[in-house]
């Protein structure tokens, strides 16, 4: 259930089309704007004319320095203080920028194989594969484990690369109402009284995808109920923890760490590089079976090239330091650091009357501008004031639904934290989205 004011309620089904039309064309300033460095704390951000909002977008080459609120650089892995670790640099030297092959002939290197075994040990999985692409990890797996026969429950907000998978598979597929496990319970059963597709026979397989933290709303995912319905209708559990590995549980190992759940109860966990490594590519972990049958049927892992190694050293330096195998205890300090900063920053936007979504310990928080027109002047006025933020809108949400998406990461010291509430204070009473919370319903 989601608070929108009162008046929009009707609009939010209604008006989708007529809207959408020419928004893109109006909003586009506030996307693909480029970034000239690391995606740190800081970011250089690229200058445009933003007086014309049309095609002809003139880039006049200045930067600008904002606090970044924007990169998904949860564990602040993205820009390493001192300049990236030696080892990567060495990996660099003596194997390339690119590994020119596929992982079943020369793609495959002692760094992917350290790589996936420390996968494995972190997640308390007996095996692990990796994969150049977190997108491609979804979409190019879920069809190796469910076809034709199967069934697919998928939570409504499951993000586009599962919902490409999913589709790809073959498979029948029905959508949950979203973190709902009444309403997941209420369709396996549906699902399962009526069979396959005219035939009526029983589901071949059924596969129930979840994600660990919702990257639009900042949801946790109730594990526990839903492990609970994968074991009474004997159906597998896919599990994207693309936002939460890193950033939830005390040592960083995710939504079952979060919940106290052993890992072993998902049977297929899915991830991402791309957020607390601050690196790129995706990772399955799960039996040896599973692993073994992934890396010989996956087309993605069979007809594309592996992960490059520069990037697997970099998740081993990050992954190393978060396990504390460096015998620091800075992967430690990064996340509770991350979760102190994602838990204050809520409690100051909420007292400032501003409307936010999600779960307290998620890194992710929807800030709420409502309606597509603010989209644009949430995102200008912050950067004006130096302060970098990703502003969504339909169709990654609802019309009515738009949002500046905060990203916090264990980076942000507590002054930086201070400046972005200052910022966003003033934005949020200049474009008017404080809310009145007696004005809101529940949708
Ligand atoms: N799963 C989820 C839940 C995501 O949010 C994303 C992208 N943000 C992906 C998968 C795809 O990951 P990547 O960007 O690493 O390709």
């Amino acid at each position: 259930k989601f608070l929108v004011p009162k008046g929009y309620a009707r609009l939010l089904s209604d008006f989708e089309d007529f809207y959408t039309r020419r928004l893109y064309s109006r909003i586009r300033d506030c996307w693909s704007r480029p970034v000239c460095s690391a995606p740190g704390a800081y970011i250089d951000v690229m200058l445009r004319d933003v007086i014309n909002y049309g095609e002809e977008l003139r880039i006049n080459g200045k930067t600008k320095r904002c606090l970044n609120l924007g990169s998904y650089n949860y564990l602040g892995y993205a820009d390493v203080p001192g300049g990236v670790d030696d080892q990567v640099l060495r990996v660099l030297d003596l194997y390339g920028v690119s590994p020119c092959g596929t992982p079943n002939d020369t793609g495959y290197t002692d760094v992917h194989a350290r790589l996936e075994s420390l996968v494995a040990e972190f997640l308390n999985r007996p095996a692990a594969l990796v994969m150049g692409m977190g997108f491609a990890t979804n979409s190019q797996i879920i069809p190796s484990l469910v076809g034709p026969g199967c069934l697919i429950l998928s939570d409504e907000l499951n993000h586009a690369s599962i919902v490409v998978g999913a589709r790809a598979s073959g498979a029948k597929i029905k959508i949950f109402r979203h973190n709902n496990p009444v309403d997941l319970e209420k369709q396996l059963r549906l699902a399962i009284a009526e069979g396959q597709p005219r035939t009526h026979r029983p589901w071949k397989k059924i596969l129930i995808i979840v994600e660990g933290i919702y990257s639009m709303e900042g949801e946790i995912c109730p594990l526990a109920e839903i492990v609970e319905l994968k074991k009474k209708y004997k159906a597998y559990l896919f599990l994207d923890e693309a936002h939460s590995i890193g950033a939830l549980g005390h040592s960083g190992r995710g939504v079952p760490e979060y919940w106290n759940i052993p890992h072993s109860e998902v049977d297929i966990l899915m991830g991402t590089f791309t957020k607390s490594f601050g690196a790129v590519g995706g990772y399955i972990a799960g039996s040896l079976e599973l692993i073994e049958h992934l890396r010989n049927s996956a087309p993605g892992c069979l007809y594309s090239s592996s992960m490059s190694c520069v990037c697997a050293q970099h998740i081993l330096f990050a992954l190393e330091q978060i396990m504390g195998r460096d015998n620091t205890h800075i992967g430690q300090q990064k996340i509770v650091r991350l979760r102190e900063n994602a838990i204050m920053f809520r409690r100051r936007l909420i007292e400032l009357g501003i409307q936010v979504y999600g779960d307290p310990g998620s890194p992710v928080i929807p800030i709420m501008l409502y309606p597509p027109a603010k989209i644009a002047a949430f995102s200008r006025e912050c950067l004006a004031r130096g302060l970098a933020v990703v502003v969504v809108g339909f169709p990654a949400t609802p019309l009515l639904l738009s949002r500046a998406r905060i990203c916090l990461s264990a980076a942000h010291t507590p002054e930086d934290l201070e400046f972005a509430l200052h910022v966003i204070e003033e934005v949020a009473e200049l474009i008017q989205i404080k809310y009145n919370n007696k004005k809101m319903i529940e949708m």
